[in-house]
């Protein structure tokens, strides 16, 4: 059996998380509306997901922009 070297996960900074304009930060990403200020929602291509508590948020790619919200 061959040994697989195990991925290093990068560590995500927080400091990408903020831009900084003059003396002020401002969040690029939205908080999770379930934990509250201080957890992110992750970017993906179609949704936006809270890492904490699963919760989703999809972005409208058809037509009409939906929102579905599902819950892990
Ligand atoms: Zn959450």
């Amino acid at each position: 059996m061959a040994k697989e070297k195990k991925k290093e996960r990068k560590q995500m900074q927080i400091s990408s998380l903020y831009s900084i304009s003059g003396n002020k930060a401002d969040r690029k990403n939205r908080f999770c509306s379930k934990c509250g200020p201080g957890y992110f929602l992750a970017k993906h291509k179609d949704r936006l997901t809270c890492g904490h508590c699963g919760y989703s948020e999809f972005i409208g790619t058809d037509t009409n922009s939906r929102t579905e919200i599902k819950v892990r």
